[in-house]
């Protein structure tokens, strides 16, 4: 019973008892018996829904309650406010919380005061490479989804800081949570972790097969689900459930595809199904929620959304914007939405129960394959896991689809009787390796090759190898890398990292993307040395001191953009007739390199997840290559390198949706010139800003000229504006449309919104008041108030 928990903050037992839990399910009870509230370690292999996140709460409100402090790592940053937004609840118990998102560079000195904080494993990485003097005061660390170790990408992550953190405070307390993975003994062994396995669930869930007219479900029991001529199969199992069952209650589905656009398509075509089951009131609810969801952009996707919506169905996919995928969830959890269609981020720790899961789609492009693969039978599980509201239904059901009774048969055996995947390190990666290995060094857990070893020791990836060999193998290869490059240097036995491999190190970059960059710039800065080089020999050479006041004159240097326009894309000056005109152009720092060029460097990093040249795409990039040429810092490759042409032209791709970005083309065009989502925008725009912030860091470090032109490319897709709109996009409020709207009305600057006629910058900004007033605030006004203010007394030329 809750009520007999002891060694929680005062007053958490009651309140755990008022929110209806007044006893444990039987995992946390058994998780609780293995000394959870006492500080021992666990790891719990629990199946989704059945109260993972109270056995985190007991671990970390108890940590607190003897003085410490906890910490919880969420494995994706969407999760990381929600839990947060949970945890806030025992504010009322005097316990602080925190969360620690974005600026990677920081060492997040205002947590040391919370007690309980939640942050992504990249996040605490870094928090430990910037030496945050908390750290070693935790006592309590929760490795939310701690199966995602075996994540390629992420994975290594997560496992290395699970390692430093127990490597700073060999006490600590490790709490994993775990979906029911074959060998969860072994990362209990890895952690010294005791286990609690369960295949528990509050809810039954009922696993079976569609096929033909019924669903065969794994306990014997059949469902009758006829699908008539020329109908689909996941829009007749959506309507059934909307049927409801003998009890007349309705139950609303989640169907799990594998791309946004099917996600988005399905959408469509539920939503005819879900229009018939919708009462007179839900309509007008719905209208509602279709509005907001219009007015949070007028993106087609938006547009999309809301027309499914009204309807009663919608998609959700990792490119929705954020506020919609919140709209989204809220209102199926109300039952006003009866059924989404989602990609498998949805099924990844997101709280949206539902009385029928379809996964109408087990295989996904995967581009390493080389074609479509089957899903992991974990994968598969999650997402049935979605199944069954507790309190709701009296059961939950999780259908895969099958066209004849071998399919059946096959997915019975794959994915119904199987056992999840035994999870595996991905740490000798060698892009992982290069990262951790460098930051391992930089802050000083290891010094030789044996401590660094002995470091690796402590891994996951050291338990589950049998051939302790490789691991040695790929740090010596690492290691060379690291030192070729200039990130580390040995002076005998001892590695040292050099200042740049720290600022590497501290910056979270990928040692490869540095080295990309600063190849790049140091070439961009040999390549105008040889220009004035050259320009030199033709024209007399320039007094002295030029090179400083050439800011300063008046059109005494040309933009990086009319530059382009204005010798026909030899980014400056090829012929060398205007001899003068383009000496100033190298000479000036902001000219050079272009923007183009430097979102070019930083889309061609690994840092960056480039996007996909579709047929069709590679004829139009490779013309913009040859248009741009001189732009680009470094050799292109020739068409006949296939591999390295092909990438170099995805980084293109790349580069100019964040040129278009910053040229102010609509999200809508954008979105519809790239085929991505407005959240694939803000996705590229975020990791851009962060990369140029980097190679800003880079350029200053290594005295490269370049500084200026790289944070000026780096404001831009910051705000994502012209350059003239800098000044204005930067005061709080603004924003890039209402930043040209004010611009185009005759207020062109901060200055200017200080100074203006009230009543034109009430027109520019359509009458909006609030937002006006809001806007002269930040920018500074003495006087903001809007109040008898009327916008018709604005000059003729305010409204553009
Ligand atoms: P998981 O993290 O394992 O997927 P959650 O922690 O989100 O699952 O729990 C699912 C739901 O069960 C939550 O709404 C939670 O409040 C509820 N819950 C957890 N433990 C109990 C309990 N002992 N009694 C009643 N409800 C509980």
């Amino acid at each position: 019973r809750t009520a007999d928990l002891t060694g929680l903050p005062t007053g958490v037992p009651e309140a755990l008892r008022d929110e209806g839990i007044e006893e444990l399910y039987p995992p946390q009870a058994e998780a609780v018996e293995a000394g959870l509230t006492d500080g021992e370690s666990l790891v719990a292999a629990v199946p989704t829904a059945s109260g993972k996140t109270l056995v985190a709460e007991l671990a970390m409100l108890s940590s607190v309650a003897r003085g410490g402090k906890a910490l919880y790592i969420v494995p994706l940053r969407a999760l990381a406010s929600e839990k947060k937004a949970e945890f806030e609840r025992w504010e009322e118990y005097g316990i602080d919380v925190g969360v620690s998102t974005g600026n990677y560079e920081s060492d997040g000195e205002w947590l040391s005061s919370r007690d309980i904080i939640v942050a992504t494993s990249e996040k605490v990485d870094s928090l430990v490479r910037n030496n945050a003097a908390w750290m070693d005061q935790l006592t309590c660390v929760v490795a939310d989804e701690v199966h995602l170790v075996d994540d390629r990408h992420r994975g290594p992550t997560l496992e290395v800081t699970l390692a430093k953190l127990r490597r700073l405070n060999p006490n600590l307390q490790v709490v994993a949570l775990s979906a029911t993975v074959g060998n969860a003994g072994v990362v209990a062994d890895w952690l010294d972790a005791r286990l609690v396995k369960s295949d528990w669930r509050p809810i039954d869930l009922k696993m079976g097969v569609h096929y033909g007219n019924a669903v065969s479900f794994a306990d014997g029991s059949q469902r009758e689900v006829p699908v008539g001529r020329g109908e689909r199969q996941t829009p007749a199992l959506v309507a059934d459930a909307l049927e409801g069952d003998d009890d007349g209650d309705q139950g609303s589905s989640l169907v799990f595809v594998n791309s946004r656009r099917n996600a988005e398509s399905a959408a469509r075509r539920m939503a005819d199904v879900t229009e018939r089951y919708i009462t007179g009131d839900e309509r007008s609810d719905l209208a509602e929620l279709a509005a907001e969801i219009r007015d949070v952009s007028d993106t087609e996707t938006s547009e999309d959304l809301a027309a499914a919506v009204a309807k009663g169905a919608a998609f959700h996919h990792a490119g929705l914007a954020a506020e919609h995928r919140t709209l989204v969830e809220d209102a199926f959890r109300d039952r006003l939405i009866k059924c989404i269609c989602a990609t498998p981020t949805l099924a990844a720790g997101v709280n949206t129960p539902s009385r029928r899961v379809v996964v109408r789609d087990w295989q996904r492009y995967d581009g390493d394959y080389g074609g479509m693969k089957p899903l992991d039978v974990l994968e598969v599980h999650q997402m049935m896991g979605r199944a069954g509201r507790p309190g709701l239904d009296p059961y939950g059901e999780a259908v895969l689809l099958a066209k004849d009774a071998d399919a059946r048969d096959e997915l019975f055996e794959r994915y119904i009787w199987a056992d999840a995947e035994d999870v595996r390190s991905k740490l000798a990666a060698e892009p992982a390796l290069r990262m951790h290995l460098l930051a391992t060094v930089a802050s000083g857990f290891a010094h030789t090759r044996e401590g660094l070893l002995e470091f690796l020791d402590q891994t996951l990836y050291a338990t589950q190898t049998d051939d302790p060999e490789r691991l040695g193998q790929v740090t010596d290869r690492v290691l060379d890398y690291l030192e070729v490059n200039g990130f580390v240097e040995f002076e005998g036995e001892t590695i040292r990292a050099t200042p740049v491999g720290h600022t590497v190190s501290r910056l979270y970059l990928d040692p490869m993307s540095a080295a990309e960059i600063i190849d790049g710039l140091e070439w961009a800065a040999d390549h105008r040395a040889e220009k004035l080089r050259a320009l030199a020999g033709e024209t007399p050479e320039k007094p002295k001191g030029d090179r400083s006041d050439s800011d300063d004159e008046p059109g005494g240097f040309q933009r990086a953009s009319e530059m382009v326009a204005d010798d026909g894309g030899s980014g400056g000056g090829e012929d060398g007739d205007g001899g003068d005109g383009d000496a100033d152009a190298f000479e000036t720092d902001r000219t050079y390199p272009t923007p183009l060029g430097l979102y070019h460097l930083v889309c061609r990093t690994p840092d960056m997840y480039q996007l996909y040249l579709k047929s069709g795409d590679r004829e139009t990039y490779t013309e913009l290559c040859y248009e741009r040429e001189p732009e680009f810092l470094g050799r292109v490759p020739s068409e006949y390198e296939d591999v390295a042409f092909e990438d170099w032209l995805s980084a293109l791709k790349t580069a100019k949706l964040l040129e278009d970005w910053v040229g102010e083309v609509d999200e809508d065009r954008i979105t519809e010139r790239y085929g991505v989502g407005p959240g694939d925008i803000r996705g590229k725009v975020e990791t851009a800003e962060w990369l140029l912030g980097a190679a800003e860091r880079l350029a200053s470090e290594l005295d490269l000229d370049s500084v200026y032109a790289v944070r000026e490319a780096k404001k831009r897709v910051e705000y994502g504006v012209r350059e003239e709109l800098l000044d204005l996009a930067g005061v709080r409020g603004v924003g890039r449309k209402r930043a040209r709207r004010l611009f185009e009305a005759g207020v062109e600057s901060r200055a200017d919104l200080r100074e203006a006629e009230k009543s034109r910058i009430l027109a520019a900004l359509r009458g909006r008041r609030k937002t006006a007033q809001n806007i002269l605030e930040a920018a500074g006004r003495k006087n903001p108030s809007m109040d008898e203010v009327d916008e018709d007394d604005a000059p003729d030329d305010a409204v553009p």
